[in-house]
């Protein structure tokens, strides 16, 4: 089990992992495009408190294995760029998405994305415990998936050795034999509608409980077929950086991706996924009579 580095105002945990990832991307991002914006989870006044000086030293021993000029105003500065507002073209990234299962050493993502005009146009998924883009593997060569708008999607093992293999969802029309994604931690998502609908549309098998994007990857490659977030008291709008990646890959891959309406999912209103509640991900095939359900027999009640 990890230890986290410090606990966030919403009392999330983060690790030097979260934040050392976030200072590598940023730095890579400010030298290769340093004209499009940057909009990511982390913020450098997190630092603020007593444990700064020993998490900032920290997270540049771990940086200093990857990159040269690591000083504390570096790292502030690399995560720093992260901060910025999304604009008409932006990068947006979630450095560990899922840090609870990365601390319980099970699934976590790290997720970049490319934004332009409210729509997702590059997405990749780094899966460290995923194996084939499919299968937990904790500890072993990780997952990287990969799509770009209109051009497809793929995947590959993260050591290097493997061939990129094109990503494509499942061809199952029927519920009985779908299987659902949703989040590992019970609170991240609404279990009772999750089960209600479930019921509704005669969903078989029981869900497949998963931290983090990987759950979008593992539906990109074949092997579920429905992933449902809904919105909860705590969190009712979704953060743009848990999702972006995943949509799509998701979509390249023959999928479908909306809220729970079915309305598109819209990048172009801030951190926040302000208009649209809650996501519903799909092979495609399953999408339409899933939106129908949770209409008339769950978002009501
Ligand atoms: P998951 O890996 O599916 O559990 O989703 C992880 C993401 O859920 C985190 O990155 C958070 O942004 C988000 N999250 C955190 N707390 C909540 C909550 N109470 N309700 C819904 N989503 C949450
Ligand atoms: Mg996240």
């Amino acid at each position: 089990m990890v230890e986290p580095a410090l606990t966030k105002n919403d009392r999330s945990p983060v690790t030097i992992a979260d934040f050392a990832a976030q200072a590598l991307i940023g730095k890579m991002l400010l030298e290769t495009f340093p004209h499009d914006a940057f909009v990511a989870e982390e913020d450098p006044q997190t630092f603020t408190g007593p444990q700064a000086p020993e998490t900032l030293g920290r997270v540049g021993h771990f940086l200093s294995r990857f990159t040269g000029d690591v000083t504390p105003e570096n790292i502030c500065k690399w995560i720093g760029h992260g901060q910025m507002a999304p604009a008409k073209r932006y990068w947006t990234l979630d450095p560990i998405d899922g840090t609870k299962g990365f601390l319980r050493g099970d699934q976590y993502a790290v997720a970049l994305a490319l934004v332009v005009d409210g729509k997702v146009q590059l997405g990749v998924l780094g899966c460290p415990n995923l194996k084939d883009s499919r299968t937990p593997d904790v500890g072993g060569k990780g997952t990287i998936s990969f799509a770009a708008r209109s051009k497809g999607a793929w995947t590959a093992s993260l050591s290097g050795s493997q061939q990129w293999q094109p990503l494509k969802v499942s061809g199952r029309k029927t519920f009985e034999e779908a299987i659902i994604l949703r989040s590992y931690e019970a609170r991240h998502t609404d279990t009772s509608r999750t089960s209600q609908l479930m019921q509704k549309l005669g969903v078989r098998k029981p869900p497949l409980l998963m931290d983090s994007l990987a759950k979008y990857s593992v539906l990109a490659s074949n092997e579920a077929d429905l992933l449902l977030r809904f919105p909860t008291d705590e969190h009712p709008y979704e953060c743009i950086w848990d999702q972006a990646a995943g949509v799509v890959i998701v979509e390249e891959a023959g999928g479908k991706v909306t809220d729970l309406e079915g309305k598109a999912l819209d990048f172009s209103q801030g951190r926040f996924l302000l208009a649209n509640r809650g996501v519903l991900v799909s092979n495609g095939h399953l999408h339409t009579q899933t939106v129908e359900a949770l209409k008339k027999h769950v978002l009501k009640a």
